[in-house]
């Protein structure tokens, strides 16, 4: 038996009164996502415990089986992990921006959507002058990369303040502060850090070219989301299935590696609308050939709930089920189990995540279903009466386990 996972990053919604109190996916045309629902069986799941922070790392290690609760999960090892940084397990990551600051205002957190390219020099540059041996920057995407503490002595245990969140704010009241005293040398590191790479990144051709052409510049680096390296069993250890991720997000790659699944790169995947949605089906098909199991992700619904666009997120799910999910249907042979699932629901009306409970259905080949729904939406599940308190539920059901 194959098994196949599609998520829909957010896809979930409330009721939109000014469009006809339809949620998204009331609203979108999704056949291939009514006919999983309509032979299977579907209800609704609570991805986010009480005590979780409400986002993609508790969804996502939720849908995986795993409790949110008891694995904690920062930022950094995730994009670490993401970026093929190697992690032990004394070792301590962040997550390192690029920013702009600008008369000791934190003025950007991305540095203008810095370009990768143009990034990568900098990281780089910052490596050869601070890094050494207990301390390295690695390169990932735009403005968002990686910083590794090495060895026993650094902590975890700093307060670190999202940039996105302090945009505005004067730097001075922003520095990173130690949390136990096991963690002073950490925060003191990282505040020099900062102070560094302020003095380089200034200096740099990048950033010459970049305020010559009226660009923010990233003129400085800001590490935040620390943490070690989670212990979270792997799914093949568990299940005895071997698993492989399909996703842009670096969220999700990053657990699917502490997983033990392996990561397969789309081409064209972005995490954005425009997205290679045929590749992912796919790669996700060829993926099969070798796997047992393949995770299908779909940042876009998300930054259309970000964005609180009704019409761009019913685009969205309509892109994925069209693309994504019809061409994966019609290209799986022998037994298999689909499912189509949002991680959590990020209502356009609300522009940020909730615990809402989520909306799945799942397609057992030549099983008849217990729980059929008439379409794929949050109403049409939620009739059905069924209420899934876990992940691990979740998993156990999707996995056909007793
Ligand atoms: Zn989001």
């Amino acid at each position: 038996m194959k098994f196949v996972l599609v998520i829909g990053d957010g896809m979930a919604d409330r009721p939109v009164e000014k469009f006809g109190g339809k949620t998204p996916l009331e609203a979108a045309h999704h056949p291939h996502m009514d006919e999983i629902a309509s032979k299977g069986t579907c209800g609704l799941l609570q991805t986010i415990p009480p005590k979780a922070a409400t986002g993609s790392e508790a969804a996502t290690l939720s849908l995986l089986g795993y409790n949110p609760e008891k694995y904690s999960l920062g930022r950094g090892p995730l994009e670490a992990l993401a970026v093929g940084a190697p992690l032990g397990w004394d070792d301590v990551a962040f997550r390192c921006n690029l920013v702009t600051e600008r008369d000791g205002i934190l003025v950007d957190y991305s540095a203008g959507h810095i370009t990768t390219e143009e990034a990568r020099e900098l990281i780089q540059g910052l490596n050869q002058k601070l890094g050494r041996g207990e301390v390295a920057f690695y390169p990932g995407l735009s403005y968002r990369h990686v910083l590794v503490l090495r060895g026993r002595k650094y902590s975890p245990a700093v307060r670190c303040f999202p940039p996105h969140s302090f945009v505005g704010h004067p730097v001075s009241t922003l520095p990173v502060t130690p949390l136990a005293e096991e963690a002073e040398e950490t925060a003191r590191l990282l505040n020099r850090l900062a102070a560094e790479s302020k003095a380089l990144l200034t200096s740099h051709p990048v950033n010459m070219r970049r305020a010559a052409e009226g660009k923010s510049m990233g003129n400085m680096a800001w590490f935040w989301g620390p943490g070690r390296r989670p212990r979270v069993p792997l799914f093949h250890e568990l299940h005895g299935l071997r698993g492989a991720v399909i996703s842009a997000v670096d969220i999700v790659k990053g657990i699917g590696l502490c997983a033990g699944m392996e990561l397969i790169t789309v081409p064209g995947a972005t995490g954005y609308f425009d997205t290679d949605y045929e590749g992912k089906a796919d790669y996700a098909l060829r993926a099969l050939e070798k796997y047992d199991m393949v995770i299908v992700h779909v940042e876009a619904p998300d930054e259309a709930g970000h964005l609180g666009d009704f019409h761009l997120k019913v685009k969205a799910i309509e892109d994925l089920d069209r693309r994504l999910l019809g061409r994966l249907l019609s290209g799986l042979e022998g037994d298999y189990t689909v499912g189509v699932v949002a991680d959590h629901a990020t209502p356009v009306e609300v522009r940020t995540h909730t615990r809402d409970p989520v909306p799945f259905a799942v397609y057992r080949k030549a099983e008849a279903s217990s729980k059929p729904a008439k379409r794929f939406d949050e109403a049409s599940v939620k009739s059905l009466g069924l209420l899934l308190e876990s992940g691990e539920a979740f998993i156990r059901l999707f996995l056909g386990l007793p």
